[in-house]
């Protein structure tokens, strides 16, 4: 056979085999989402082998109508997410979309590693593992599926969301607004796709499916437990039970407004939240006091009895958080005991003992024990404790270098922050890019996007070096 026969023949082949995958992805209700797991899959899958052909330039182009489009839908996208789970603030989850669209990293994350010698030259690339499966929380549900999927697609990666189901409306919504965003500049459809009905049925097809050689799991530990033992590689962002320290040496009035600030931002639904305080004896009643200046509800004692009956539920044996009031309105949960509040009120404080069950559980409500320690020692003991290994956040107030480096390691966590809110951590009043998927178990720490490639050396013998 003549070469260029041959080299039809193989163009032939390359475009019924095109055809072939483009025929059979299914008619799809909306953009992105399918009836059916396997054509979400299979749908992404064609996306990425034409992403993967275009330039970085393209890539971006994308992504910049992604931060367009979530900019302009934040107000929609908020509204949507507090009405659909009942949890958290319209006000502050504009704000987190916002941040999203501004500070999520693109494909300047991607960067080259190089070694050039007599031998030649040697590149370290970053390469797109494919389609990637991603698992969503309803605590932060468009913001992550929109975060994650910059910096996928950023890699050259197209993405597969199983959503949490108690937020599969707004979720879905970013989905589409993703590929809306893509075709507006003449790119793919696809680029994210998830399904209409999410169960674990759907998300054990996407756990063990052949074409997903990567699982993101954003959430608590049942579903990182999952992600983990699935036999492919994962990322792993679980729950977090952030603590806060407090010593003399803080500025207390500052401190006292930092805490308050970080602990109700969105009602306390984000993970690396102020979640409990442990301040130094010596300060702790100047705490309060300023916490209380702040819009602070100091609870007595046995209001905190009837929050207890309230926020609990116990009839299994072990108490376990009520999921109706996670992320409600500080003033709203007052009134479930029967506590009217002025209009400011945005925290509920109480004085705590280091086992008590609402700062042993990781509540995600706007309240918030303080525990007396003797000394920073102490401190630092009880925060570890009750930060419980997950090596999520942990945040402190302090002028004392020495405290602040001794915390920092005995602490180990992926977020460490100091003298500020704990949302600096995401970029917010602070620096650096902002993540909504934070690998405290798998120690990626904030992903972005070269979390989501994987190296390639490319090799050039003795040639190309011209030193
Ligand atoms: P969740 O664990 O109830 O749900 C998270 C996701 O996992 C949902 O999509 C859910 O459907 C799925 N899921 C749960 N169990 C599963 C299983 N066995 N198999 C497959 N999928 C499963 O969490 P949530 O209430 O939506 O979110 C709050 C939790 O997530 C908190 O613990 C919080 O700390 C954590 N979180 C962590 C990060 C991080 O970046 N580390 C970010 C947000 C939330």
């Amino acid at each position: 056979m003549a070469v260029a026969d041959r080299e039809i023949q193989e163009i032939v082949k390359e475009v019924l085999k095109k055809l072939q995958s483009t025929s059979e992805i299914p008619i799809q209700k909306e953009l992105g989402i399918f009836e059916d797991m396997e054509d979400a899959i299979r749908a992404a899958k064609y996306t990425q082998e034409q992403l993967r052909e275009m330039s970085l330039e393209f890539r971006e182009k994308i992504i910049s109508n992604i931060r367009k489009k979530t900019l302009e839908n934040s107000q929609l996208l908020a509204e949507m997410g507090v009405q659909e789970t009942g949890m958290g603030r319209v006000g502050h989850k504009v704000l987190k979309h916002q941040l999203v669209a501004e500070k999520t990293p693109g494909t300047e994350d991607l960067t080259t590693g190089v070694w050039s010698g007599d031998r030649g030259l040697t590149l370290v690339e970053q390469g797109p593992f494919g389609v990637i499966g991603a698992v969503t929380p309803s605590t932060n549900p468009s913001e992550t599926v929109i975060c994650n999927t910059i910096g996928m697609i950023a890699g050259g990666n197209t993405v597969v969301f199983n959503p949490h189901p108690g937020a599969i409306q707004v979720s879905n919504q970013a989905v589409k607004l993703l590929n809306e965003a893509s075709m507006e500049v003449g790119g793919p459809a696809n680029i994210a796709t998830s399904v209409t009905k999410p169960t674990l049925k759907t998300a054990d097809v996407l756990f063990h499916h052949i074409d997903i050689p990567l699982l993101v799991a954003t959430g608590g530990p049942a579903v990182v437990q999952a992600v983990l033992s699935s036999g492919k590689r994962g990322i792993g962002a679980g729950a977090g039970n952030p603590p806060v320290v407090v010593d003399e040496t803080a500025d207390i009035k500052k401190a006292a407004e930092d805490i308050v600030n970080g602990a109700t931002f969105d009602n306390n639904l984000p993970c690396i939240a102020e979640k409990e305080v442990i301040a130094v004896n010596k300060i702790t009643d100047e705490l309060l006091y300023y916490m209380q200046e702040n819009g602070c509800y100091k609870a007595s004692w046995q209001e905190v009895g009837k929050l207890a009956n309230l926020l609990l539920d116990t009839s299994k044996g072990h108490p376990m958080v009520r999921r109706e009031w996670v992320g409600k309105d500080a003033k709203l949960i007052l009134r479930g005991i029967g506590v009217e509040v002025e209009e400011d009120i945005r925290c509920i404080i109480f004085e705590s003992p280091r086992d008590h069950i609402f700062v042993v559980e990781e509540l995600m409500m706007p309240v918030l024990g303080i525990i007396r320690a003797e000394d920073f020692q102490e401190a630092m003991d009880i925060a570890k404790e009750l930060e419980h290994g997950n090596r999520h956040s942990a945040h402190i107030h302090s002028k004392n270098v020495d405290n602040l480096t001794r915390f920092g390691k005995a602490i180990d966590t992926a977020i460490f922050v100091k003298n500020a809110p704990s949302y600096a951590a995401l970029g917010f009043g602070g620096e650096g890019y902002c993540s909504f998927t934070i690998a405290s178990k798998t120690g990626e720490g904030l992903t972005s996007t070269k979390t989501f490639t994987k190296s390639r050396r490319c090799v050039l013998s003795d040639n190309l070096s011209i030193r």
